[in-house]
């Protein structure tokens, strides 16, 4: 409630205090003097109550005011409420920041705000991730000596933001950091910044994979080019070599077939496609056609093929399987020299069921083994080989078996032989 003090109160209280004092010295004839000593007294009542206001405001932390009477109840009063009404906005305020702050805590990229002359003024969790910052503890240093990168140092120095800048997290080497930098406010900055090591690696992959399949099929149309010169004038050819160039571009037209159709199995198991759960897969009558087919296969190299297999049924996906298989078995008799011993087993172990293909081939150099499954890697590069492989076996593997939410494990020795081997979970057996 607002309470009016006018002029006239203020005065009318004076002359109200004065007036008996008046009278009185009149009646006694001592006017001036008992005037004079009720204006001291109320000098120093004035004075009292200043000390009082003086005492609350600089040593009380409560926020009512002691009581008072008079004038001095308004002045009080009116502090009091000034002082309540900035409580509140101050309250405001805070609720306001707080909320700004979760808001940016939220945020997936990290925020950080710093002053024209470069001053950190604020930043979100995720930025202290990012780069390191110590927060509140860094507030007011320059950014250029927080963030410390060469091309982040010559960004901010020449002002120019409508590019986004991406760099290495100065303590995190792996990540990629976008940086993107806007005007704030009058002299402030705002400075985003998010997490593209993904978008990079993709970024790679994706171009890797265009060099590799172009490289992979250039390789045999060059050969293809080169016989169908020769035969330009096939009068002039003699018959043996136009044989052999015939053979030669039937080898080199399956094996640019075998790489297209082996890329669209490939990207046909990128794409999520139905539940593995539904389809039940007879791994032993499988296995048996695959025995025949690697019997085919082995005929050149005659290797010791052993099938030990267990009647042990899944579900999944029969196409997948087949390939993942195959790759391996095909694998294991390209990779073994001539007369080894291959052993491809299937049977119950705990937690599961396993297949596995072991040999005792020429094995891999361990550095070689994390990369194995990766497109188009191979241990040696045969690439200008007529009959090398195209390095998307394993990769086939790899994808079709984590449909099977398994994964591939390789066990290898040089010299010794390898062991190819993945588990499915007892929750896809058939009991
Ligand atoms: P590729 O088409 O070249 O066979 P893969 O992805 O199937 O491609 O295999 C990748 C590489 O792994 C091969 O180049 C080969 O060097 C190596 N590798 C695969 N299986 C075996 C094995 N059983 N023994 C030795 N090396 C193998």
């Amino acid at each position: 409630m607002d309470r009016n003090y006018s002029n006239w109160q203020s005065f009318s209280n004076l002359l109200l205090f004065l007036l008996p004092f008046l009278f009185v010295g009149w009646l006694f004839d001592l006017f001036w003097p008992i005037t004079t000593l009720a204006l001291l007294g109320l000098v120093c009542w004035h004075y009292y109550y200043q000390q009082k206001l003086i005492k609350w405001l600089w040593q009380s932390r409560t926020l009512m005011p002691p009581s008072a009477p008079g004038s001095w109840s308004y002045i009080y009063d009116g502090i009091y409420r000034s002082q309540r009404r900035s409580q509140k906005r101050r309250k405001a305020l805070a609720r306001l920041l707080r909320r700004f702050r979760e808001a940016a805590e939220a945020l997936p990229d990290a925020a950080i705000v710093f002053r024209a002359d470069g001053a950190l003024l604020w930043s979100n969790k995720l930025a202290q991730f990012y780069f390191g910052l110590r927060w509140p503890d860094d507030a007011g240093q320059r950014l250029s000596n927080l963030i410390r990168h060469p091309e982040f140092y010559a960004y901010l120095n020449e002002g120019n933001f409508e590019e986004e800048l991406t760099i290495p997290s100065p303590i995190r080497e792996s990540l990629d950091i976008e940086i993107r930098i806007m005007p704030y406010s009058e002299d402030q900055f705002l400075l985003v910044a998010r997490d593209v090591t993904q978008v990079k690696r993709l970024e790679n992959l994706r171009r890797e994979f265009v060099a590799n399949v172009s490289h992979e099929l250039k390789t045999p149309l060059t050969v293809l080019q080169g016989y169908l010169e020769m035969m330009d004038d096939p009068q002039q050819t003699p018959p043996a070599m136009l044989k052999k160039a015939v053979e030669n571009m039937n080898a080199q037209s399956t094996r640019m077939s075998n790489l297209v159709d082996q890329l669209l199995t490939l990207s046909r198991m990128e794409t999520p496609s139905d539940d593995v759960f539904d389809h039940e897969v007879d791994m032993p009558a499988m296995l048996e056609q695959l025995q025949a087919e690697a019997k085919r296969l082995n005929e050149a190299k005659q290797h010791t093929i052993e099938f030990q297999v267990a009647p042990v049924r899944i579900y999944g996906k029969e196409n997948l399987l087949r390939s993942a298989m195959q790759n391996l078995i095909t694998n294991a008799i390209y990779y073994t020299q001539e007369g080894g011993n291959i052993t491809v087993s299937w049977k119950r172990v705990a937690g599961g069921a396993e297949f596995s293909v072991t040999d005792n081939g020429k094995g891999i150099p361990a550095e070689h083994l994390p990369r194995l499954t990766e497109r188009f890697y191979r241990v040696e590069d045969d690439r200008n080989s007529a009959s090398g492989g195209t390095g998307l076996g394993l990769s086939i593997v790899k994808h079709a078996i984590e449909h099977h939410n398994s994964q591939l494990d390789i066990n290898s020795s040089l010299e010794k032989g390898s062991r190819f081997s993945f588990r499915i979970p007892s929750g896809l057996l058939v009991n």
